[in-house]
C-alpha cells in the first residue's frame, strides 16, 4: 500500500475510487499481499514440507479460500459451519483438521461422514463420544489429542490459549489416560498430537518451550504419532514497534524436534496469512467538537471490527487522501453503534479530516470480518479482491431484506 499522487493505493488500484463505486464501509483485500503470505510461509519451512492447514476462523469468505486452496493449503476448521465452507471452496476433506473445546454430536457424525484427515479432540468427554459414534457406525476414526502444553504464549491474555488456566486441551496425566483408552479401542486411531499455545505471538522462545514440552511428553508415551499438529498463532506487525517473528529460530525449533521425533508436521496459520492483505475503508460521517479532542464519528463500528472492543487491539489507521495540514486537536475515532467500547483509536496527529473524508484502517484482513455481526441491526459490509487493477466484489453488502 502506497501513496501515488497523494492517493493511498494497493496494487493498481486506489482506494477512493473503489469506496465511490462500492459505498463504505468496505473490506478489501490484496490478493498479492495474500499470495506473498503464503509463499512466505511455506518457504520458511521448506525442509520439512508441512501440511499448512489454513485456520478459517480468520477469514471465512468463500471466494478468499477458493484463492487460498489453490495454493495447496488445508483447512482447520472450529464448527460444522467451517467445515461446509472449506468443502464448498474445495478444500480436500484429506487436508482438514476439526478443533474445538465443544464439538456437538451432530458436528462429530458430520465430520465422520465427510472423512476428513483429524478430529483433533479436547477433552476425554469428547474421545468417548467420538468412540461411541465411530462405533455405531462401525467405523474406526483418525484422531488427535489437543495438549495443554502449560506455555505462555507471551502475547495477549485473551488470546493465550496454552497456558493450564486455559479451557484448552487436556493436561498431561489425561494425555497419557486417553492413550491408553485409544489402545484399548477399535474405532479410534490416534494419529495425532497437536498444541495451539495462542495466537499474535511475535516472540519464537514459547514456540521452542511448547516443543521441548512435547518433546518430553512424546519420550514418556509409547506411542507413534503419525502427526504433531503445532497450530498456527504466528503474529503480524500491527504497528512499527511489533518485532518480526523470528521464522528462521522457529524452524530451527522444528528442525531439531525432528531429529527425535519421526513425525509429519501440520500448522494452522491464520493471521499470518491474511491479517496484512486487508484493510477496512471507513467514511467520516460527522466530527464532533468537544474539549479535549475531537471525535471523528464513522460509518464503520465495532459490529465490522471487533478486535479493537474486544481487547484494544491497534489498527494503523492513514488519510486515503493525503495532505500536510495536521489537526491541532486529538482525534478519537468512534463508531456510531451505542457502545462506549466503539472506539477505534485516539490518535494526538493525525491529518485535519473533514466530513466525508475516507480512511483506511490497515491489517483487518484476520479476525475482521469473521468477527463482524449485525449488532445494533447494522449490515454487514461488502468485501471485495484486488488483483492488480482488477476489482471483483466477494461478497456483496447485506440488505436490510436479509435480515428481516
Ligand atoms: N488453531 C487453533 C486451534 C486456534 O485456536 C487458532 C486461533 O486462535 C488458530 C489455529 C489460528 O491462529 P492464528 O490466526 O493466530 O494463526
Amino acid at each position: 500500500m502506497k501513496y501515488i499522487n497523494k492517493k493511498l493505493t494497493v496494487e493498481k488500484t486506489n482506494f477512493q475510487k473503489i469506496a465511490n463505486k462500492y459505498g463504505t464501509p468496505l473490506y478489501c483485500y490484496s490478493y498479492t499481499k495474500l499470495k506473498e503470505n503464503i509463499i512466505n510461509f511455506k518457504k520458511n519451512f521448506n525442509s520439512f514440507s508441512p501440511l499448512i492447514c489454513f485456520a478459517i476462523k480468520s477469514n471465512t469468505n468463500l471466494n478468499l479460500l477458493k484463492e487460498i486452496k489453490k495454493f495447496g493449503l488445508g483447512a482447520d476448521v472450529v464448527s460444522a459451519g467451517e467445515l461446509i465452507m472449506a468443502l464448498k471452496a474445495g478444500i480436500n476433506p484429506n487436508k482438514i483438521v476439526f478443533s474445538g473445546v465443544g464439538k456437538t454430536s451432530e458436528e462429530i457424525n458430520f465430520a465422520i461422514k465427510k472423512k476428513i484427515l483429524l478430529i483433533n479432540a479436547e477433552s476425554f468427554s469428547e474421545i468417548k463420544e467420538i468412540n461411541k459414534i465411530a462405533k455405531s457406525k462401525r467405523q474406526k476414526v483418525n484422531i488427535g489429542i489437543r495438549l495443554n502444553p502449560n506455555t505462555d504464549a507471551k502475547t495477549l491474555n485473551q488470546i493465550s490459549t496454552g497456558k493450564k488456566e486455559n479451557k484448552f486441551g487436556v493436561n498431561k496425566n489425561t494425555f497419557y489416560k486417553i492413550i491408553n483408552f485409544c489402545k484399548n479401542s477399535n474405532h479410534i486411531d490416534l494419529k495425532c498430537l497437536s498444541v495451539h499455545i495462542g495466537s499474535q505471538i511475535l516472540d519464537y522462545r514459547p514456540y521452542e518451550k511448547m516443543l521441548r514440552a512435547v518433546s518430553i511428553i512424546l519420550k514418556k508415551v509409547n506411542h507413534n504419532f503419525e502427526f504433531i499438529d503445532l497450530g498456527g498463532g504466528m503474529g503480524i506487525s500491527y504497528s512499527n514497534k511489533d518485532k518480526k517473528l523470528n521464522y528462521k529460530k522457529y524452524n530451527i525449533a522444528i528442525l531439531k524436534f525432528l531429529k527425535s521425533h519421526n513425525t509429519k508436521i501440520i500448522f494452522e496459520p491464520g493471521r499470518s496469512i491474511v491479517g496484512n492483505a486487508g484493510t477496512l475503508i471507513a467514511k467520516v460521517i460527522y466530527i464532533k467538537d468537544s474539549e479535549r479532542k475531537k471525535f471523528i464519528i464513522l460509518d464503520a463500528a465495532m459490529n465490522d471490527l471487533m478486535r479493537p472492543a474486544l481487547y484494544g487491539a491497534i489498527h494503523k489507521t492513514l488519510p486515503v487522501i493525503k495532505s500536510n495540514k495536521i489537526s491541532k486537536k486529538t482525534y478519537e475515532f468512534v463508531g456510531p453503534i451505542c457502545e462506549s467500547t466503539d472506539r477505534f483509536l485516539t490518535l494526538n496527529k493525525f491529518q485535519e479530516l473533514k466530513e466525508k473524508d475516507l480512511i483506511a484502517i490497515c491489517d483487518v484482513g484476520a479476525y475482521g470480518m469473521s468477527l463482524s455481526s449485525n449488532y445494533n441491526l447494522r449490515l454487514k459490509p461488502a468485501e471485495i479482491l484486488i488483483k492488480g487493477s482488477k476489482v471483483k466484489v466477494i461478497k456483496k453488502r447485506q440488505k436490510h431484506s436479509d435480515l428481516i
